[in-house]
């Protein structure tokens, strides 16, 4: 450590010095609760390319419970250049153990009906708001969805898709600026940060539960492409 003198000399010839600051104590509980604030990122994700990106996922550890009960990061899956990108919540079992989201039962549906209404998995860009399962599946908190919504905002703009189609009401809530609740189906909704339009739609898995929704998803599809051929001319 530089002595008081030393300091006092340094600062009357107005040179600064790099000093190590003190680490941060240990948080007493590794929990991350609702009214705690969000850890932050000590990087900036918006300077990242995409395999940096990739990279920076793949041993993040922000989300303590997230990172006990992951098999492994799932950072997203398709074109770089999609029109559309598909965003649900958080990674579920299968895609917890391939490292692609959508990559169960409930999502081979929703490439179906997605396939059906003109978007093959090959035009698409694939992605999950949390990039990490969830203890028993539950659903993540919202300091989780905040963690990690850096990683998400770059991954749009790098894709920077013509439509975003978000599958379930986590996934609308973490793009869009609302407090609603439900955001609702049936309307255009906006991701400000990049004016890229969005549609809301169930979540697949609702689906598997209750097919009689397949007519309301299939309704959004419609919208879906009624938006996405009018935002290609
Ligand atoms: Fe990191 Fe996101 Fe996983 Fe949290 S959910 S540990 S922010 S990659």
């Amino acid at each position: 450590m530089m002595d008081a003198r030393r300091q006092a000399y340094l600062d009357a010839m107005g040179i600064r010095v790099w000093v190590r600051r003190q680490s941060a104590p240990e948080p007493e509980s590794a929990f991350v609760s609702d009214e705690q604030a969000p850890p932050v990122p000590d990087f900036e994700p918006m300077a990242l390319d995409w395999d940096e990106l990739a990279a920076r996922v793949a041993v993040c550890e922000q989300c303590p419970q997230l990172v006990a009960s992951r098999t492994r990061t799932v950072f997203g899956v398709g074109s770089h250049k999609a029109g559309l990108m598909v965003l649900g919540e958080s990674p579920g079992a299968d895609d917890d153990r391939r490292g692609e989201p959508f990559a169960g039962i409930s999502g081979k549906l929703l490439d179906k009906m997605l396939r059906a209404a003109g978007f093959p998995r090959s035009a698409v860009y694939l992605a999950t708001a949390v990039k990490c399962r969830p203890p028993d599946d539950r659903d993540p908190e919202p300091g989780e969805f905040s963690a990690c919504v850096g990683y998400l905002r770059r991954q749009i703009e790098l894709v920077n898709p013509a439509v975003i189609l978000a599958v379930g009401q986590s996934a609308a809530r973490s793009l869009l600026d609302t407090d609603r609740p439900e955001p609702r189906r049936g309307d255009v909704h906006r991701y400000l940060a990049a004016d890229i339009p969005v549609i809301v739609t169930h979540a697949p898995v609702l689906l598997l539960r209750s097919p009689a929704e397949k007519r309301a998803v299939w309704n959004d599809l419609r919208l879906l492409k009624r938006v996405y051929k009018g935002a290609n001319g």
